[in-house]
């Protein structure tokens, strides 16, 4: 076995919330596999570029807020323009808001479900359209999460989309994977980024998680670096509908 089938040389990568955290760790990640890298963001992503460029990698930025979806003909356009096609799409950028069930507004239940599951499935079907009509297959890897599996405390929108994100990832993987599209996911457990940072401040909170996960800290994006490479790339070909936790053991408690 060779280990170029790990390799992302040649191939082109759509990266959203590519700023910060797990997004910014993803794209610089592909681009040192070997991929050009498109990072979708809604503010400037200079410091995922100046990580990339620093070992010679290409990176373009396309700025765009996700919680729109007349952005998706833009995005796909200017993607394409890149490099003629993308053959990776990371659905990764993603909100939570922490709330009691019972005083959830429908305005913020709305803005979690837009971005974290009507957004990941227009634009897996925008690019998906593409790769079905060039019949050269493509790879969708969604970023999904612990409250996949679990319910949560104090987030059910994120719950609820987390939980979709899970489900569509099987349901687009049964259409799609005998046209040579690869729709998987990765659930990240709990990671040290912008999106736990209030969690990470409660004391309290932050004890009770630390000492429920078996690797004994908190992930980092490096941590997801390998799994996301790998399902991108040619050793996952037969690799469909899975999701697959990168959580130090979380789930297997
Ligand atoms: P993060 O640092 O908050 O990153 C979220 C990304 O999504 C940011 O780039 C953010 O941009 C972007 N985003 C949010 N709303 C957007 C919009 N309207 N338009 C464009 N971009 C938007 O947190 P993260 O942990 O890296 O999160 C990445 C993904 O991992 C999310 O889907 C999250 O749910 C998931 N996840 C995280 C954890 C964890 O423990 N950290 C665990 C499981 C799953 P701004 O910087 O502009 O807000």
């Amino acid at each position: 076995m060779s280990l170029d089938m790990f390799s992302l040389k040649g191939k082109t990568a759509l990266v959203t919330g590519a700023n910060t955290g797990l997004g910014q760790g993803i794209c610089v990640a592909y681009a040192q596999a070997g991929a050009d890298v498109i990072g979708v963001a809604r503010r400037s992503c200079q410091e995922t570029a100046d990580k990339i460029e620093a070992f010679s990698g290409k990176f373009t930025e396309l700025i765009a807020d996700l919680s729109d979806v007349s952005v998706i003909p833009h995005i796909v356009e200017e993607a394409n323009k890149v490099n003629g096609r993308v053959d990776i799409l990371v659905n990764n950028a993603g909100i939570i808001k922490r709330c009691d069930a019972a005083d959830v507004t429908m305005e913020d239940w709305d803005s979690v479900i837009n971005i974290n599951e009507k957004m990941v499935f227009l634009l897996s079907q925008a690019f998906a359209k593409g790769w079905l009509a060039d019949e050269k297959g493509g790879k969708i890897i969604n970023i999904a999460s612990m409250l996949s599996y679990q319910g949560g405390i104090r987030v059910p929108a994120y719950t609820a989309s987390k939980s979709a994100v899970m489900g569509l990832t099987k349901a687009l993987a049964n259409e799609w994977a005998c046209h040579g599209i690869n729709v998987n996911a990765i659930a990240p457990g709990y990671m040290a980024t912008n999106n736990t940072e209030n969690l990470r401040k409660d004391g309290q909170r932050s004890e009770e998680i630390l000492s429920r996960i078996p690797a004994g800290r908190w992930g980092t994006p490096e941590d997801i670096a390998g799994t996301a490479v790998f399902l991108a790339s040619e050793a996952a070909a037969y690799i469909h509908g899975f999701t697959v936790a990168v959580d130090g053991g979380w789930l297997a408690r």
